[in-house]
């Protein structure tokens, strides 16, 4: 029997194991079900009766002896791992850090935030209202019944069951003085929709409205209101002046004209050379208007005013074309990040 010579190959291949992969086949090769021990064992059987107790006990010794080797060749790869994986792993700390990657509000976001702090700060409520309307709030209750030719300014989307987008935030108007009871002071900024696309026209674009309804609401109101705005808005005084207009839910109404931001008047591509841009449009509300929402004109006046807030973020952020707003083109927008 050469045991003594088995037991020895097997330490030395255990000791010579370099991962434990290698390992486990000195196992396997020694230790296994086919293994030169385990084979040692299944021949006991040929030895004499006498010599087989001694015998076994030597081949089971020798087992003990390499597994113990085995254990102990284990942990020191094991340890050797993990050593190489700590190294391989060290963190420089002195590395500069990985940025998050920040987000930033929309430009058209960015001006509707800036119309609804400067507002608010004034004392109104903002009130969302809702984007499908019906006929009713959209055009009647606004002076504009059906074979009024106002109506074809507004190139609608209709639903089939005859609701329709909102053309202007205007039917929140009706809604507010449905619901409340003057003094009313609010503004209502939203998404409007109509028919329409080129360079300076999408067919979904934002609206703010504004309206108060008090008593002794007079035109100079209005005028001081849409002034300050602009001027806070633009962060100038910047002149404003007012050309007679019309609209179906004020009378008087007016179109508003602010100095060129870009020149100061003095005549710029951006303003065509005129040396204004014309920016919103306003009134005291149409004394039908009020009526039909159950206000008394006797006791109570009005002023209303809405403008495009994709135009007025042009203007601000001095950009030409519309559509950039809406392409979703991250250079473009990270620049207002
Ligand atoms: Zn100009």
């Amino acid at each position: 029997m050469d045991i003594e010579d088995i037991l020895q190959r097997g330490q030395q291949q255990v000791a010579k194991a370099e991962d434990l992969r290698q390992l486990d086949d000195v196992r396997v090769g020694f230790l296994g079900k086919k293994g030169e021990l385990t084979a040692l064992l299944k021949q006991l059987g040929t030895l004499d009766a006498a010599e087989r107790p001694k015998a076994g006990a030597l081949i089971n010794q020798a087992k003990v002896t390499l597994q113990q080797d085995i254990e102990g060749r284990k942990d020191q790869l094991q340890q050797q791992e993990l050593a190489q994986t700590l190294a391989a792993d060290t963190v420089d700390v002195t590395l500069p850090g990985r940025q998050p990657v920040l987000g930033g509000l929309h430009p058209v976001t960015q001006a509707m935030y800036r119309i609804q702090d400067i507002f608010t700060g004034a004392g109104y409520q903002v009130v969302a209202g809702r984007e499908i309307e019906n006929d009713y709030y959209n055009f009647a209750a606004l002076n504009i019944p059906s074979h009024h030719p106002a109506r074809a300014m507004h190139d609608t989307f209709y639903f089939s069951d005859g609701t329709l987008l909102r053309t202007h935030t205007s039917p929140s108007q009706v809604h507010t003085m449905e619901r409340q009871a003057p003094p009313i002071r609010v503004i209502c900024p939203g998404r409007v929709y109509r028919r329409d696309s080129d360079l300076t026209h999408s067919p979904m674009f934002h609206q703010v409205e504004g309206l108060v309804v008090d008593e002794d609401i007079s035109f100079a109101d209005l005028k001081g209101t849409v002034t300050d705005f602009l001027q806070r808005f633009f962060e100038k005084e910047l002149q404003v002046r007012f050309r007679p207009s019309y609209f179906p839910f004020t009378e008087p109404s007016a179109e508003v004209d602010v100095q060129c931001v870009h020149c100061l008047g003095k005549g710029c591509r951006v303003c065509s050379h005129t040396g204004w841009l014309e920016v919103m449009g306003c009134g005291l509300v149409h004394p039908n208007v009020l009526n039909m929402s159950g206000i008394d004109t006797e006791a109570y006046s009005g002023f209303a005013f809405g403008f495009g807030v994709d135009r007025l973020a042009m203007l601000l952020f001095e950009v030409d074309d519309l559509r950039l707003f809406f392409d979703n083109d991250l250079r473009f927008l990270r620049q207002f990040a």
